[in-house]
């Protein structure tokens, strides 16, 4: 969790949550995001080519790492994998090169599949509006 995110200080009308949500949406949208496009990008390169997607080496830095525990939801299964994380290798950066968006910017505890994030848009712009 991010250390802002920890502390909550309610200004003005807005409330705790709120405030919550709103500063992970400007994370989202300022530094997560724009650094899964160069990863997102060369997995669909590898992926539409049939080339092997990349493992996740382990990382030889010497940051703190630690260990997140992550549900991934594919087509047909659900995985669980424990991912080691750092400040160079970030959650987000790894779950995407291997095919997974995360449901968190900074700890996910859940992934989703590309494949399954694709399969749930093409259902809802396709399906009827009173469903
Ligand atoms: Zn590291």
């Amino acid at each position: 969790m991010a250390p802002e995110a920890n502390v909550c200080v309610v200004q003005d009308k807005l409330s705790c949550h709120a405030w919550r949500k709103h500063a992970q949406a400007r994370r989202w949208g300022d530094n997560v995001l724009p650094s899964l496009i160069h990863p997102f990008m060369r997995f669909q390169r590898e992926w539409n080519t049939g080339a092997q997607v990349d493992s996740i080496e382990p990382c030889m830095c010497s940051q703190h790492h630690h260990i997140l525990k992550i549900i991934c939801v594919h087509m047909e299964y659900l995985e669980d994998i424990d991912l080691v994380v750092c400040s160079r290798r970030p959650a987000a950066i790894q779950l995407v090169s291997q095919g997974l968006f995360p449901c968190s910017p900074l700890a996910p505890t859940l992934a989703v599949s590309m494949d399954m994030l694709e399969f749930v848009s093409d259902l809802f712009v396709n399906m009827a509006p009173n469903e």
